[in-house]
């Protein structure tokens, strides 16, 4: 480190990134500069850098994007994010940050209490401390869920709604519970929506029973999301739209989607870009400890879990299991399995996510005066065949204007 001397220079960390294709809110530059200082970005414009007295990096073939806000992960490359370990948290974050994740929440299953209770604590304290930003919460998934629509979670610990167990869960979850996930159609769900939305938190229809009418009424009580839209809740049918249906039809819903081909087939997830607009499209990994490694079983909390083809099951080889999805792969899966526009697809990457989960003041798109949260994409990973596809997909990543990660 240097002494700046109370000199007028550049930071050490302040750059212009130059020459890339820079996805912003307003179209795709096709060859635009970004002005980072002080981990900010200060200016973007197009052509030949306008920023004095920074050096300039030049990305020519690279894709810009914000960098990716997941806002439903449980892990990645071996480890869990809702770990009581730490340094396995740490593992779980670095890992997604090597796939231009730059804010995440920390899913946390349902689990017994005990369990649920210690790794919210100490989750709540790696985001407040040595992986901030890049860890900005936490994602509860439970325990006050449907027992019909239990997906994956731990059956047996699942919970009737209690609002002191929710106080004691927000209150180990110290500030950072940012998404809470219930089944509003138990008795007292709906109360238990509003303690959540008072407490700060965005209260999330998930693992669900709940019929169009239900669905509604939670959403009138102040649900926000719609977590993994589809999966683990009632579907959609003409006269009986279900959970589905009311998460659809109403604009103050996000709807998040596991768009990793086994959870939802391209069509339906080109159906809801369509019918509810990027703005309300969150893509999620969902993805377990699994994510990056071997096919093999594994252990999700309590549940044991068979990973095949990059699929995760329980073992009876029915029920879906998380995934192993990572943010460029659903992003690119967006563009190219789905047809979706790339500024689409990186908007409800980055900037949906980072809206829902209150962050989008301060990340998610690239303009002054956020972050300098970047995914740096090779230029192949858009327009290659998957088959065809070898190698790195992330070229670099960026936290506040530092480089995370850079591929070998
Ligand atoms: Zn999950």
């Amino acid at each position: 480190m240097h002494a700046h001397d109370g000199e007028a220079r550049s930071g050490d960390g302040d750059v212009v990134l130059a020459g890339a294709r820079v996805v912003t809110q307003a179209g795709t530059l096709p060859s635009g500069w970004v002005a980072v200082r002080d981990g900010v970005i200060e200016a973007v414009g197009q052509g030949e850098p306008a920023a004095a007295g920074i050096p300039v990096l030049d990305l020519s073939g690279a894709w810009l994007v914000p960098g990716f806000v997941d806002m439903h992960v449980h892990g990645g490359g071996g480890a869990w994010l809702s770990s009581a370990d730490p340094d396995e948290v740490g593992r779980a974050v670095r890992f997604h940050l090597g796939h231009g994740t730059t804010s995440m929440l920390a899913s946390i299953a349902t689990s017994p209490l005990d369990s649920m209770l210690a790794t919210a604590s100490v989750v709540a304290g790696a985001a407040a401390g040595p992986l901030a930003p890049a860890l900005a919460g936490i994602h509860l998934e439970g325990p006050f869920i449907s027992r019909e629509r239990s997906g994956a979670q731990d059956r047996e610990a699942i919970r009737d709604p209690e609002p002191a167990t929710m106080e004691r869960l927000l209150e180990a979850c110290d500030g950072w519970a940012r998404v809470v996930t219930v089944a509003p159609e138990r008795p007292g769900g709906l109360a238990l929506v509003r303690q959540i939305a008072r407490s700060g938190a965005v209260p999330a229809v998930g693992h669900t029973d709940a019929g169009f009418e239900e669905a509604t009424g939670a959403v009138d009580a102040g649900a926000r999301v719609s977590t993994h839209l589809f999966n683990a809740m009632r579907g959609l049918h003409h006269r009986d739209l279900g959970t589905v249906g009311a998460a659809l039809s109403r604009d103050e819903v996000v709807c998040e989607l596991v768009n990793d081909g086994v959870h939802l087939r391209p069509e339906v997830v080109r159906l809801v870009f369509q019918v509810a607009g990027a703005q309300r499209v969150a893509l999620v990994t969902d993805a377990i400890a699994a994510a990056g490694m071997a096919d093999g079983d594994y252990d999700f909390g309590r549940v044991p879990l068979r990973v095949r083809g990059g699929a995760a099951r329980l073992v009876d080889g029915r029920t879906i299991a998380g995934s192993t999805l990572t943010m460029d792969m659903a992003l690119r899966r967006a563009v190219r399995e789905v047809g979706v526009l790339i500024q689409d697809a990186v908007t409800a990457a980055s900037s949906t996510p980072a809206r829902a989960i209150g962050i989008g003041d301060r990340t998610g798109s690239i303009e002054p005066g956020k972050a300098a949260d970047f995914a740096l994409v090779d230029r192949d990973v858009l327009t290659v065949p998957a088959e065809e596809m070898r190698g790195t997909k992330v070229l670099a990543t960026m936290v506040a204007g530092e480089w995370v990660y850079r591929a070998k």
